[in-house]
């Protein structure tokens, strides 16, 4: 490698710094929960996804710890060579079953199955409208397939009914609409009622990740379509999440459109099959999470005591229901420095700016789950007041 490229790299790497913008991975030594130590210190646990707290729950060890003993360690395959086990197939229907559609594929992450949608799908007759708030790897996954882009301002159905003309007046043969079910920086649900029936005025197609809903959202927590009572054509999904936390991604959908993407989609004919620990415990995680109704009502419960506390205190949050609570501070810098500072005070908490979020709207994202106690979030808030007055934001 040449020097010319390593100082070209450097370089890149000091910019990032200068802005405020590098980030700093704090080395956990405990399983995930709402209590993890790092660095020797007990803090309060205010950014992982694990929203139902499922992440370190005995159930999932121990269907994990089975599987192992009589699956084994890991498949050395892909799936259509000699990965497939009947964990995989038993995976793929629960879920279909949960969800409500014919079938399920598989994929090692929901980046994945988002970067596996389009292309075998879409073709250059065909047209992708995509929310501009949309996951990456929506956005990465669109780009792979060679269908016409759309691109709708988040939430705008003006703007959607527009690029749904637009596609339409440019002769496209089939269209989908791509959108997060919840927007991940922000907690915003889509306004699925509104995109379904203008894309059904317009014979379009509609796409739903869901990453940040699926376990919690809707009843028995089975998303943002069943939330709103309607019907997504294709959803995708996580395991990485709400059900359990591991690694894992889906496409759930109809027969056709699964038995096609099993025939062709790239990250899954050329990537390892998930390991049998994780299937089955995704498979517990299911059984657990759809009867979990007092899980589901202790998580909602939390996140509107914690944002009633933070308004209170004075800090300016993004509206909403969802345990995703944004404290909008603006500033990168203030972002990091807040985001120190409240873990001095015993609060793992994240700064977020750009590139995950615009420039100027740089925040500390809190998520709230079922397993934090009024006690946990007291001491939070506690602390999330001392910082703001230190910092000049209260
Ligand atoms: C987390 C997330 C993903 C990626 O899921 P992984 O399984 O971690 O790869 C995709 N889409 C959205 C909206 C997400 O929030």
């Amino acid at each position: 490698m040449s020097d010319a490229f390593l100082d070209h790299v450097r370089e890149t790497l000091a910019a990032i710094d200068r802005d405020g913008l590098t980030k700093h991975e704090r080395q956990i030594t405990t399983p995930q929960s709402t209590r993890v130590r790092v660095g020797g210190r007990e803090v309060i646990n205010l950014c992982a996804n694990n929203y139902l707290g499922l992440a370190n729950h005995p159930a999932l060890i121990a269907a994990a710890t089975a599987a192992m003993h009589d699956h084994g360690y890991g498949m050395a395959s892909v799936r259509f060579i000699c990965g497939t086990q009947d964990l995989h197939r038993a995976l793929e229907t629960r879920l279909a079953q949960y969800l409500g559609t014919d079938d399920s594929i598989l994929f090692a992450a929901c980046f994945d199955a988002n970067g596996a949608l389009f292309e075998p799908l879409l073709g250059p007759e065909d047209a992708v409208i995509s929310d501009a708030l949309n996951h990456a790897s929506i956005i990465d996954g669109i780009r792979l397939s060679k269908a016409r882009r759309f691109r709708y301002a988040n939430s705008d159905m003006g703007d959607l009914e527009t690029q749904l003309k637009a596609a339409r007046q440019g002769g496209a043969r089939h269209v989908m609409i791509a959108t997060d079910g919840v927007f991940s920086m922000d907690g915003y649900l889509a306004k699925l009622r509104a995109i379904r029936a203008l894309a059904d005025r317009h014979d379009a197609m509609l796409m739903v990740d869901d990453c940040h809903a699926t376990g919690f959202v809707g009843p028995q927590g089975r998303g943002t379509p069943a939330h709103y009572g309607v019907r997504a054509d294709i959803l995708t999904g996580t395991l990485g999440k709400a059900l359990g936390g591991a690694l894992g991604g889906y496409i759930a959908g109809q027969q056709p459109v699964i038995d096609l993407l099993r025939q062709r989609a790239r990250p899954y004919l050329f990537s390892n099959a998930l390991p049998p620990a994780i299937v089955a415990a995704g498979l517990a995680a299911l059984d657990i999470v759809e009867a979990a109704d007092d899980l589901r009502a202790r998580l909602f419960d939390n996140a509107a005591y914690w944002r009633a506390g933070l308004t209170d205190a004075g800090f300016t949050l993004l509206p909403g229901a969802h345990p995703i609570i944004p404290v909008m501070l603006h500033d990168a810098h203030r972002a990091q420095a807040m985001a120190a500072r409240l873990f001095d005070l015993g609060v793992h908490v994240a700064g977020f700016f750009f590139p995950v979020v615009p420039k100027g709207q740089a925040r500390i994202r809190t998520q709230i789950n079922a397993a934090l106690t009024r006690a946990d979030l007291d001491q939070a808030l506690a602390a999330f007041r001392t910082a703001g007055k230190e910092q000049g934001i209260l």
